[in-house]
């Protein structure tokens, strides 16, 4: 993608001159004429992540907008190049120590300005190397790979959170283990690749019948667990049994035959006001209570 770079430049010929040759290099110039501009344009959306500033600008001078985009930006800073006739160490240093990364003295070279910019490109790409390595660490240590849904890790922050949400709401929050009915036969008799897409199927299943604000992650091989905050009793048995039938009559088409399975529940619904421990523990507990019941079905804790 062309790297759009901020202009500003109060000088209109010298603004236009830079225009020209930074598109002409390649880049997507974005050219303003004074200093509030530009500091207007670094706070919409998606804003550039190189920015050549003129020191010397009305309004608000190329530092002060450094200076700010450095105090609003923390953790994905743009690459900023002050433009000076100061040579002055003394100016130098001030440019540097309001945050920016380089400076080049006017008038520049065309070429020590390309080499500059280049320069800048690469630390901004790295950048965003960073950025997308950092959110797939944080996503793939949240998530199942397997079935793309929240991991134990992933569905507990999220339950930590809706705790948190509903003691302060002074709401109830419905949770449910759920665990499929007899799912070392369902691997005996297909194999394990058929379990695994049975696996993909209940997870999906699961996700697309609950309201978006409920959420679902994979607590451990084939248990899972589902939150659905903002849910009183009623509610709940509604929603638990809901999906009770909804797993009984889809069928996974596997490439060792058309699988069916049941799910057994326990479900526990609190006010976020108990350890999220003995919670988990008490939903374990009706989970036991629904298997030994005869399974394919909903049991909630006595609360
Ligand atoms: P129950 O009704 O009592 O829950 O019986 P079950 O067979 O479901 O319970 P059990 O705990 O005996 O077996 C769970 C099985 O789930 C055994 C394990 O091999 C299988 N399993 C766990 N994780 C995976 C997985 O990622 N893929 C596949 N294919 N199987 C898995
Ligand atoms: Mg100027
Ligand atoms: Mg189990
Ligand atoms: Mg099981």
């Amino acid at each position: 993608m062309t790297l759009n770079i901020l202009i500003a430049e109060d000088d209109s010929v010298s603004r236009h001159i830079l225009t020209a040759i930074v598109s002409k290099w390649g880049y997507n110039p974005i050219a303003v004429a004074d200093g509030r501009a530009a500091w207007e344009l670094m706070q919409q959306e998606d804003p550039p992540q190189l920015a050549l500033l003129d020191w010397e600008m009305p309004e608000m001078d190329g530092l002060e907008v450094c200076r700010r985009i450095r105090e609003e930006n923390p953790f994905s800073p743009p690459y900023i190049i002050i433009l000076t006739g100061r040579t002055d160490t003394v100016d130098i240093v001030r440019g540097l120590d309001a945050g920016a990364n380089d400076y080049v003295s006017k008038p520049f070279k065309n070429d020590e300005l390309h080499a500059r910019i280049r320069t800048g490109k690469r630390m901004v790409d790295l950048q965003n190397e960073l950025v997308a390595a950092k959110n797939a660490l944080a996503h793939a240590a949240t998530h199942d790979p397997l079935t793309g849904i929240f991991n134990r890790a992933g569905i507990l922050d999220r339950l930590d959170a809706e705790m948190e949400r509903a003691r302060r709401a002074g709401s109830r929050i419905a949770i449910a283990l759920c665990d499929i009915d007899h799912f070392k036969q369902v691997n005996d008799t297909y194999g394990h690749q058929a379990g695994d897409a049975v696996l993909r199927c209940f997870a999906t299943g699961i996700k697309n019948a609950l309201r978006p604000y409920d959420a679902v992650g994979r607590f451990g091989g084939e248990e899972f667990l589902v939150i659905a905050p903002d849910c009183h009793e009623t509610e709940a048995r509604g929603l638990f049994e809901r999906l009770r039938s909804r797993v009984e009559e889809q069928t996974t088409s596997t490439n060792a035959g058309i699988v069916s399975i049941t799910v057994s529940m326990g479900v526990v619904i609190n006010s976020g006001t108990t350890a999220v421990d003995f919670l988990l523990a008490t939903a374990d507990k009706a989970l036991y209570q629904a298997k030994n019941g005869g399974r394919n079905q909903v049991v909630f804790a006595a609360v």
